[in-house]
């Protein structure tokens, strides 16, 4: 198994080419494993938990980015609002209203990404490319002064099959760019498509992802 360092620094490498970002998935990783990835220059951090994101902020310097990317209930936004570089995760428009109340009250403009549903898994997380369409192009949204949608995101099926996850990922970058077309509010800006996690980012690189969430293959497996 290759050390924490060699894999951020292979990762980096890699993207060096495709203008891609790299968020190392630190969920479950202990304080020394973050730290490792730090020093070896990997500056964007992903936790799925609002708790582990609490306690894991204070043992990087601050230029290190927090960014969310599972389920966040509206009650523990106003826990992560002073410092979360971006929430990943969005699934609802009241998640949203409430990111925005929250980054007012600190002075801040958060940037999220809404999730898109794109697995055949069953999930009550994300939206459809319905729900999302109309959500970007409405005035609820337009109104929010305290958020900027910044793109989408989305995780692919968990499967073996490399065709159907290079057309979840093919779909979701087809319609991120026919939104893209649209006339949307000035807090809306698609230009970061976040998709693949260890297992598929190849792929989702080759589709035209902007922003690859690694975990596993970085820090080795979670128990
Ligand atoms: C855990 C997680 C990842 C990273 O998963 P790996 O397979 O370990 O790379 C990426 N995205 C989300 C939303 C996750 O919850």
């Amino acid at each position: 198994m290759p050390s924490i360092q060699e894999q951020v620094a292979h990762f980096e490498q890699m993207l060096r080419h495709t203008g891609s970002q790299l968020v190392a998935v630190t969920k479950t990783q202990p304080a020394a494993a973050l730290r490792q990835a730090y020093d070896a220059g990997c500056k964007r951090f992903g936790e799925n938990r609002v708790q582990e994101m609490l306690e894991k902020h204070p043992l990087l310097p601050a230029d290190a980015e927090w960014h969310l990317i599972g389920h966040l209930q509206t009650n523990k936004v106003r826990q992560i609002a002073p410092f979360v570089h971006m929430i990943q995760s969005v699934d609802s428009l009241k998640l949203l209203g409430e990111i925005d109340s929250q980054a007012i009250k600190n002075r801040r403009v958060i940037d999220c990404l809404l999730q898109i549903h794109i697995a055949e898994e069953e999930s009550k997380f994300g939206f459809s490319y319905a729900e999302a369409a109309s959500l970007l192009q409405s005035e609820a949204v337009a109104g929010l002064a305290g958020i900027r949608v910044c793109g989408l995101m989305g995780i692919a099926t968990f499967t073996d099959n490399q065709e159907q996850v290079r057309n979840e990922f093919r779909t979701l970058k087809s319609f991120f760019e026919r939104m893209k077309l649209q006339s949307l509010p000035a807090n809306v800006q698609m230009r970061e498509l976040s998709m693949g996690m260890s297992g598929d980012y190849a792929l989702a690189l080759a589709e035209g992802s902007t922003m690859i969430r690694v975990g596993s293959a970085i820090f080795g497996s979670r128990q």
